[in-house]
């Protein structure tokens, strides 16, 4: 599956499991681990809002990037308590998670705020990536494909890939998310070529091949993650669980 660039992205997602005492001291520990670390990985950091400012500093001159877990989709206004995208490239956030199975189930977000929340991040100049995945029941239904495909084809269709742009899509099975367990490799395979068809579906193959990467997230860890990456394989990984110990997640990194 050709990608946008050779590089393996690894994007940890903190949630709301860190303080920012524990968030800042993370970020310390892997700094120092990854710079002793050759793979060809791009790794992104996903803390909370409110410690946003405090890992940009820390990441200030280093090659890991900063990503955000969530973004409103207007650019400043009567929107209390939401973040705009603008603000979020104020503080170097390059990944902007978009469209989360925990938000679209805890928060209610719909497929029109996804497609927005998008468009803000591109317009933005930062690089989103859009989670999409089956539930168990969807799965049980048979409904799997369709579910994955039509999550995409709402998220983007009407959506302007400038040149410049960059997207990732990140193949989330809700089920196992947190669980411990994996897909097989070949399922996410698959439904990674879903994925890629109902991207050539809205935009050019070209685009697709050069703009898009897309990821796999659900339980990796140490032992798994090699057989989800590398050449023929997907573009990278969401971590959740498996990022939030430097010492498991560095183990995980090296396997890169
Ligand atoms: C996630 O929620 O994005 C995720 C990948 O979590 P975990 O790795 O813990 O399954």
């Amino acid at each position: 599956m050709p990608n946008l660039n050779s590089k393996i992205l690894v994007l940890a997602n903190w949630k709301v499991n860190l303080s920012l005492a524990e968030t800042l001291a993370l970020v310390k520990k892997l700094l120092t681990g990854v710079a002793k670390l050759k793979g060809n990985f791009e790794l992104g950091l996903c803390p909370t809002f409110p410690a946003l400012p405090g890992v940009a500093k820390l990441l200030q001159k280093k090659k890991v990037l900063l990503g955000a877990q969530n973004v409103f989709w207007k650019p400043n206004g009567p929107y209390t308590g939401e973040i705009s995208p603008s603000v979020l490239r104020e503080l170097g956030v390059k990944y902007v998670i978009v469209g989360h199975s925990e938000r679209r189930q805890y928060l209610k977000e719909t497929d029109i705020m996804i497609r927005q929340k998008i468009a803000a991040t591109l317009a933005e100049g930062l690089t989103p990536v859009l989670c999409v995945g089956e539930t168990f029941a969807e799965r049980q239904a048979g409904q799997k494909d369709i579910v994955v495909a039509r999550q995409i084809s709402a998220a983007l269709t009407g959506i302007t890939l400038s040149p410049g742009h960059e997207l990732v899509i990140a193949y989330e099975p809700v089920w196992v998310i947190g669980s411990g367990r994996a897909v097989a490799p070949e399922e996410a395979f698959y439904i990674a070529r879903v994925i890629r068809q109902s991207l050539i579906d809205i935009f050019s193959t070209r685009m697709v091949d050069s703009q898009i990467k897309i990821i796999y997230g659900g339980s990796v860890n140490t032992s798994n993650i090699a057989s989800f990456v590398g050449r023929g394989k997907l573009g990278g990984v969401l971590v959740g669980g498996a990022s939030l110990e430097a010492k498991s997640f560095l183990a995980l990194l090296k396997q890169l």
